[in-house]
Formats: C-alpha cells, sequence, structure tokens
C-alpha cells in the first residue's frame, strides 16, 4: 500500500533526531520496504534524499530511498488515486489529513519502530480462488492506469492471497492480522437484497476486526453483491464454459455476470442453488419478496421459456409440484435460477493463471482492465480493483546490489 510521509511532521526536528537509535531504525525500516517491494513510499524528495543519506542506514536502503526520491520527481506512481494510504506522523507537529481523496490509516512512526517490519499487504477472500480473483482485478487495474507508461509495464502487485474458509473466519482473522498485517478483506455479502443485514461470515469478520486494536491495520469490504458469482465479468464465464453448458448458457440468457456491471436487480439473488419460482419467493421478509418478485420479472423477459408454477410438469403427472416443500429437486423447466456452483471463480482463475492462454501476465491483465466498466468507479468490479491495487501498491523491489 501507499505510505504516506508528511513533510512538515519530519524535516523541522530531524536534527534532534540524529543520534536516536530508534529513529535510526525506523529510517532502515522505510528503506528495506523500498528495498523488499513490499509497498510504496510518497513524500517530498527533500525528505526522502535527507533519509537516504541516515548514517545508519545499509548500502541497499539508501539507494532505494534515494531512487524513490527520483521517483517522486519524476511522477511514476499514480500517488493521489489511491483508496487507503497509511500516514506515519512524525515527531514534529502533526499536519491534518486532508478530508477528501483516500482513507487516512494513522499510525505513529513509532508504531513502525515498535513492530520492526511491514510485511506486503495479505489481500483475503472467502477461499484461496476468491482472493486470486481479486488480486488478477488489482492487475487489472493497474493495466488500465499505467498502460501509458512504460516503467509500469510487467507491474506485479505485492499482495499475498489467503483463504479465509468460511466459518473459520473468527480464527483466521486475528491470526492473519497478528503475521501479516495489513489486510484487504474482500468477502460475500451474502446479503437478499441490496439493504439486507451483511450475512453471517461478513458480520463475524467485521467484528473480529473490530475487536483487535488499532495496532493492525485492516480493512473489510463486504462485495457490492451476494456473492462473488454474481459478480464475474460475463467474457470471463463465456472463455472456461464448456460449449452447450445448459445451466451457464441459461444463465446468461437470464441476464446474470457483469456485462460489464452487473444488473443490481439480479446481483443479489443466490446462484448457489436450484430454485423455482415458488422456492425463490419463499421468504417472510418483504423487502426479499419484493426485491426477488422484480428479478424474476427481469429473468423472465430474459428466458420466456421458463414455465410459471400452474403449468409445472409435476402436476401434470399428478405430483406434488415444485416448491419449497418439494421433496425432489425443481423440474428443469421451472428452474430459474440454477446452481452454478462454487467451482466457477475457480476455473477462472485457472483460466487467468494459465500463461497459454495469453502469454505474459501483462496481457491478461490488459485483456480484463477491457472488462472492467470505464470511468466507473463504483460499478462493482471496479471498485473491487481500485481497492486491491491501493492495498497492494509497491514500488519496484531492488535487485541486490
Ligand atoms: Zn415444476
Amino acid at each position: 500500500m501507499l505510505v504516506t510521509l508528511r513533510e512538515p511532521e519530519y524535516l523541522p526536528v530531524l536534527e534532534q533526531y540524529a543520534e536516536d537509535a530508534s529513529f535510526a531504525s525506523f529510517v532502515s525500516l522505510l528503506g528495506e520496504i523500498l528495498r523488499r517491494g513490499d509497498h510504496a513510499i510518497h513524500s517530498t524528495p527533500r525528505l526522502l534524499d535527507r533519509f537516504s543519506k541516515w548514517p545508519t542506514l545499509s548500502r541497499d536502503q539508501s539507494v532505494a530511498l534515494h531512487q524513490t526520491a527520483r521517483n517522486v520527481v519524476v511522477g511514476t506512481l499514480p500517488y493521489g488515486t489511491v483508496t487507503d494510504s497509511l500516514v506515519l506522523t512524525g515527531p514534529g507537529t502533526p499536519v491534518p489529513d486532508p478530508e477528501d481523496g483516500p482513507r487516512w490509516h494513522r499510525r505513529p512512526w513509532t508504531w513502525l519502530h515498535r513492530r520492526g517490519r511491514l510485511d506486503a499487504t495479505v489481500l483475503a477472500g472467502e477461499n484461496l480462488s476468491d482472493a486470486c480473483f481479486y488480486r488478477w482485478l488489482g492487475r487489472a487495474w493497474a493495466a488500465r492506469s499505467h498502460s501509458d507508461d512504460a516503467l509500469w509495464v510487467n507491474i506485479e502487485l505485492s499482495l499475498s492471497c489467503r483463504g479465509l474458509g468460511g466459518d473459520t473466519a473468527r480464527q483466521e482473522v486475528p491470526e492473519i492480522a497478528r503475521n501479516d498485517d495489513p489486510v484487504l478483506c474482500i468477502l460475500d455479502s451474502d446479503r437478499n437484497h441490496p439493504a439486507a443485514e451483511l450475512g453471517p461470515t461478513a458480520r463475524a469478520v467485521s467484528s473480529e476486526m473490530d475487536r483487535l486494536s488499532t495496532d493492525h491495520l485492516t480493512r473489510v469490504e463486504p462485495l457490492p453483491a451476494r456473492d462473488i458469482e454474481n459478480i464475474l465479468p460475463l467474457a470471463l464465464v463465456e472463455e472456461v464454459m464448456v460449449p452447450g453448458d445448459p445451466k451457464l448458457r441459461d444463465t446468461i440468457a437470464r441476464g446474470f455476470f457483469a456485462r460489464p456491471r452487473a444488473d443490481p436487480d439480479l446481483a443479489y439473488i443466490d446462484l448457489g442453488k436450484d430454485q423455482c419460482e415458488r422456492r425463490l419467493l419463499d421468504t417472510r421478509d418483504e423487502a426479499t419478496r419484493e426485491y426477488r418478485v422484480r428479478a424474476l420479472a427481469k429473468i423472465r423477459q430474459g428466458d420466456p421459456s421458463i414455465l410459471s408454477p400452474a403449468d409445472c410438469p409435476r402436476l401434470q403427472n399428478d405430483q406434488p409440484p415444485c416448491g419449497p416443500e418439494s421433496k425432489w429437486s425443481p423440474a428443469p423447466e421451472c428452474i430459474v435460477v440454477h446452481s452454478i456452483g462454487k467451482k466457477l471463480p475457480r476455473k477462472i482463475v485457472a483460466a487467468l493463471d494459465d500463461p497459454s492462454r495469453r502469454g505474459y501476465p501483462h496481457h491478461t491483465a490488459m485483456w480484463l482492465a477491457s472488462m472492467l466498466p470505464a470511468d466507473d468507479d463504483a460499478a462493482a468490479l471496479s471498485h473491487l480493483a481500485h481497492l486491491a491495487w491501493s492495498w497492494g501498491l509497491r514500488s519496484r523491489p531492488l535487485p541486490r546490489l
């Protein structure tokens, strides 16, 4: 992520810290973060240059800081456009953070000194393949924002992916935050409609994160959709789809997936189980029911071949019709929402990772970038891509000297 140092909080008091061992190790840590390429640092060239001459630095750390000072001048990092930034408060008089722009995570410089390190950001999802998909979105954002700058070709964000394993979130989150801070968590919302309460996983993770001390650098972001399946780009689904797959063919015809936006009227429909109309509308929650009635109209508009409950083929055979009480899964002609299974995100990540498809990862990132809604940061895919990019942003690691 982007580490911000505000010059007036440091420069006027640097002389007083010239002999300070804690401060010297803090400056070394900054140099080390840059040398390893775990994060990016933004400050003024003047301050970075002063730091690069700190007598206790290793040569590598000094070069990394000096190079960053130079990069700030030529502007190779799009500093102004991150969603989040860590601000390390200096020993001088604090400068207030601007109110607009990124979410500022403020910690004193002694925080970094006490920790002794700041590892690359962990990107956590419901499971590993979800997290890897969000990392690809981050790369797509990088490819799009840096495409006119040759320096950014083949950029890798520094994000290590982890799966929270659904129910284990309560144990996993404090563990991840303790060991691998900072953490960006992108989770299925499991909401039944846009204004509904968060599902159990997202709620558990949010409350665990809240219980962590302010020592930890975390952000929990529930999907602006029900599940990851709701926002998968249509072109990606088509890429991995077995030709003629009836479930996916129907799901596409009925308007699901992002093209490039996910239809808000369908984004909170559960694609995890086969549902007929009666099953879909079997809810006591009025807002959920209203939402699903609207979704149902959209789905039927996209695919008029779905039978209405009155025409259920089971009735013709004197059987109990499909419905919430039915012992069987719905008759194929009655299914309005197919279960497309958890395998789809996994197949998509495998396709993105497969070099035989598009060659260099950068080409894959460019291709994925073409699926992000242009100039619409509010769309689910762009929002997640922007977040992943911001938290993974790093300057290039330095080759060992
Ligand atoms: Zn039926």
